[in-house]
């Protein structure tokens, strides 16, 4: 098992229940969907499996690769392999691309140091298609939805994360954005020592994608999962049937 939760109940730091008493386990290998309509809850799962101060843990236990990681605080649970990408990237100006890759692989702890980096960097540009010169500007600043989803991948690929949740990060983005998108996620399933967990609702990426299981979460409880047939379900006919569902939780 990569990810393992269970009974997992978060609140905000000013004690508002978001989420209720989830389970879900995704193992190596795997590539789960996590969908749900605005305020479900998917972003405040996404940001508390990170350990994300604004929220916080009233039940349940969180393990990953076997461990359990509940009390460790972000930067340790980064460390063991758990990446988090955000709908919104910072701008740094006066860093280039280059040395952000460089010293956020360092800060992992990753073995890739000298010639290796660069190899391994190397070959991921190859993958995504993108220019050596890339690496030399300044690290988000005027970059466009494509570019910053360019170096959104490129970091997943060179961190060597184990798990990946990428929290609605394709929306908006044009078809080559979309395509580039999708070769970083396939690059990253080829490692089958990996997860990835997907909140999204583009139907362009979530078709092409290899997808072992999708769950939906509504007011913070998951109501329903599946295989990939749910997403064609939602994308007919919405959440309103798992809303119903719902009903009498709050
Ligand atoms: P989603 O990503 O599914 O749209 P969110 O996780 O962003 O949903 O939000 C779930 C619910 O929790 C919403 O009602 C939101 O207002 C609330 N919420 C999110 N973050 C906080 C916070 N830090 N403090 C209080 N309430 C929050
Ligand atoms: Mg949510
Ligand atoms: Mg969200």
């Amino acid at each position: 098992k990569l990810l393992e939760v269970k009974n997992y109940s978060v609140a905000s730091t000013d004690d508002v229940p978001i989420l209720h008493s989830l389970n879900l386990t995704i193992k190596k290998g795997e590539t789960h969907v996590l969908m749900g309509p605005n305020g479900a809850g998917k972003s405040t799962f996404g940001s508390s499996l990170l350990s994300n101060p604004a929220y916080k843990l009233t039940d349940g236990r969180v393990f990953f690769e076997d461990e359990d990681i509940t009390d460790l605080p972000t930067d340790k649970r980064a460390k063991k392999g758990i990446f988090l990408s955000f709908q919104t990237p910072v701008e740094i100006p006066g860093i280039s691309l280059y040395s952000f890759l460089r010293a956020a692989v360092k800060n992992t702890g990753s073995p890739l140091t000298g010639k290796l980096f660069r190899k391994k960097l190397n070959e991921t540009l190859k993958v995504l298609d993108l220019k050596q010169e890339y690496l030399e500007r300044d690290l988000n600043v005027g970059f466009s939805g494509g570019e910053r989803k360019k170096v959104e991948m490129l970091q997943l690929l060179m961190l060597s994360s184990k798990l990946a949740i990428l929290d609605e990060t394709d929306s908006g983005l044009d078809v080559d954005a979309v395509n580039i998108m999708l070769k970083g996620i396939n690059e990253f399933q080829q490692d089958k020592t990996r997860g990835l967990l997907i909140i999204s609702h583009n139907m362009h990426i979530l078709n092409k994608l290899k997808i072992d299981k999708v769950h939906i979460l509504v007011k913070g409880h998951i109501v329903a999962e599946g295989g990939s047939e749910l997403i064609q379900e939602i994308n007919k006919d919405g959440f309103i049937h798992f809303e119903t569902q719902a009903g009498d939780c709050n």
